[in-house]
């Protein structure tokens, strides 16, 4: 067995509904402007044009159903976000055999520090301070696709202490799952354990601390999180 000069950090893990096995996280892929609405509300223009993508880090990705606020921000904004869990990889994969590789999808939200995104993007560097902070990706447990299928449409909707703030329908992604699994694998090798959040309807806006989150899209339950 490899010794290791501290102990290696512990893998992150996803609760999956129906087993006590959990789902191993290698990586987290975020596509932007995934729905036009989104994208007018942002100042872009609704076009296809070509997909971007950033990262998340594995231990970003929180289970637990609370959304501590992050520091340094005083504007962090919901994205509820579909999660897609894959189980196998590699790269030049074909759209029309990317989704053998799907394990199965969750309900999630990219959590965005707001303010310092827009000054990063402002002065043209990167987004991770607005982007990949500690527990900026809560999400629900993975259901396979042996049990939902795959999902192509359905509503999305996340609220916020009772009232309707985003909804959408999965069809009314620009890039589709299959897009988005074959675009990446042309950029990176895809490999089991990555996970990709499929972007974001119109209506993103502010949390603040005590406010309860509901996270819904059809087939996948409802994820509750509370703001602390
Ligand atoms: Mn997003």
């Amino acid at each position: 067995m490899t010794d290791f000069i501290i102990d290696p950090p512990k893998p992150v893990g996803l609760p999956i509904v129906g087993t006590d096995a959990e789902f191993p996280v290698r990586r987290v892929y975020c596509i932007g402007r995934n729905y036009a609405a989104h994208a007018v509300e942002m100042g872009h223009d609704p076009d296809r044009e070509p997909p971007f993508f950033f990262q998340k880090n594995p231990d970003n990705l929180d289970p637990s159903g609370e959304f501590p606020y992050p520091t340094q921000s005083s504007d962090v904004h919901h994205e509820i976000e579909m999660a897609v869990a894959l189980k196998s990889g590699g790269t030049n994969i074909a759209v029309e055999d990317a989704l053998d590789h799907v394990y199965g999808y969750a309900v999630s939200l990219d959590m965005t520090r707001r303010d310092l995104q827009g000054e990063q993007k402002k002065m043209g560097r990167p987004w991770e301070i607005g982007k990949a902070f500690e527990r900026s990706a809560p999400i629900g447990p993975i259901h396979p696709v042996e049990s939902v299928g795959h999902l192509s449409e359905g509503r999305v909707e996340l609220k916020v202490n009772g009232e309707v703030r985003q909804e959408g329908d999965l069809n009314q992604m620009i890039w589709k799952v299959p897009e988005m699994i074959s675009y990446l694998s042309n950029y990176f090798e895809l490999a089991p354990g990555d996970v990709i959040q499929s972007g974001t309807p119109s209506g993103v806006g502010p949390v603040e601390k005590g406010d309860e989150m509901i996270v819904h899209v059809d087939g996948l339950g409802d994820l509750t999180v509370r703001v602390t």
